[in-house]
């Protein structure tokens, strides 16, 4: 899948950084325009991979290049304020080529929480291809005016985008390590998931045969209809046999002394890892409105029954008659990797958490009057897609 994207704030820009370094090393090419707005020019000093050209300090008549604190409402308005800055960066890009564009950032700050949304509404309105938004969620030590920000930009944000991705910071902090202290290692897993994600379907010159590619239009497919969706990841490492492609296809695994029982018994017990252990955003599975499994490994391990038992047990898992499954072929990785994006999950206990203290948080501070007391009512409402989660 090709991808424009665009980082807001600092985690935002650090992320789309990391997916280009992901291109730089894997050879995926799934970023075809890659854009970093914030408001603190000390926090773009810190990009490495993305163009100079295409970093933008937004806001810099009213903050003067020294961010905007946690103060979201002025994220917002800055970002909507420079938007043609931007939209500038992005002129350059051949829409034509990608299949999407991708808005990250984090949402518990200032930037990337109020900006995200904003930046988003434009794309929708000046592009036909799919709008998505890769959100993080922020880490429960973080503070009541994060969980705040992020309550109130999640709103807003699925509300403009046509599905929002997320990752919970909170449930991938390593014990005794502060979120902050565990970026690094955070955002390698962030971006190994989205990475194999987004890369699927890109069988790039000299890859694999594959036997069921997956292709971008089924990961569209599966992110259609809006909401929010999380993903899950699990792998093993296998030895990569030497002979690949036609010939390994049309001697069957069996030659590479695969054995194929191995092969779909490997595929079927990944496919429940993935599904079972830690998701980008923990949720429950039942209720989830479509799903993609997608297997990614040297070819010879990509065992057609395998990735069958593995989609139909996602189908009971979830409940959900539209979950698709294909392969990935990869080599050089030296292992199998199971990816199971669920696509419109509804039974989220976090982000029902965050609401709740949300609204606590808000009536702590007991300004619920005028204009915050309209915007309160509008975290509250409960009409549009979003219905079972808030
Ligand atoms: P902004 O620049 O004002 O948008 O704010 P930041 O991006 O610095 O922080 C917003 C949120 O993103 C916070 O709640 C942090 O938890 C989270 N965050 C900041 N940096 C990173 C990062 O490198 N990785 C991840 N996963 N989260 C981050």
């Amino acid at each position: 899948m090709k991808l424009a994207m665009i980082g807001i704030g600092q985690a935002g820009g650090k992320i789309v950084d990391e997916f280009l370094a992901y291109d730089a090393r894997t050879g995926a090419d799934v970023v075809r325009a890659a854009v970093a707005a914030n408001t603190a020019k000390a926090d773009l000093r810190g990009i490495e991979h993305i163009p100079q050209a295409q970093q933008i300090l937004v806001g810099q008549s009213r903050v003067k290049g020294h961010g905007v604190g946690a103060d979201n409402e002025l994220g917002a308005e800055v970002t909507e304020e420079d938007i043609d800055e931007i939209q500038s960066a992005l002129d350059s890009v051949a829409v034509h080529e990608i299949d999407a564009f991708l808005v990250v950032a984090g949402l518990g700050g200032g930037t990337g929480s109020g900006g995200a949304p904003v930046v988003a509404k434009h794309l929708k309105r000046i592009y036909t291809e799919p709008v998505y938004g890769l959100g993080i969620l922020p880490g429960g030590d973080e503070g009541g005016i994060y969980t705040l920000n992020a309550a109130r930009s999640l709103k807003t944000f699925v509300d403009q985008v046509d599905n929002l991705m997320l990752f919970d910071n909170d449930a991938w902090r390593s014990s005794g390590e502060s979120v902050g202290e565990g970026f690094d290692a955070i955002n390698a897993e962030l971006v190994t998931r989205f990475g194999v994600l987004f890369s699927a379907g890109e069988v790039t010159a000299g890859s694999d045969v594959a036997e069921s590619v997956v292709d971008s239009s089924e990961i569209i497919n599966t992110l259609k209809g809006g909401g929010i969706s999380s993903l899950g990841y699990a792998e093993v490492p296998v030895d990569e046999p030497t002979r690949t492609g036609l010939l390994s296809r049309l001697r069957g695994p069996a030659d590479d002394g695969i054995d194929s029982t191995d092969a779909t018994n490997r595929i079927t017990s990944l496919v429940r890892k993935a599904t079972l252990g830690r998701l980008t955003l923990p949720t429950e599975l039942q209720g989830t409105e479509r799903a993609l499994l997608v297997v990614a490994g040297p070819s010879a391990y990509l065992n057609r029954k395998g990735i069958e038992h593995g989609r139909k047990w996602l189908e009971e898992q979830t409940g959900s008659m539209e979950v698709r499954g294909g392969d990935y072929p990869r080599r050089g990785n030296g292992t199998v990797a199971a990816l199971v994006l669920l696509g419109g999950v509804t039974n989220v206990p976090r982000i029902k958490e965050l609401q709740q203290v949300a609204i606590e948080a808000q009536q702590n501070r007991g300004e619920i009057t005028g204009e915050s007391e309209g915007r309160f009512t509008d975290l509250m409402d409960t009409g549009g897609e979003l219905d079972s989660l808030f």
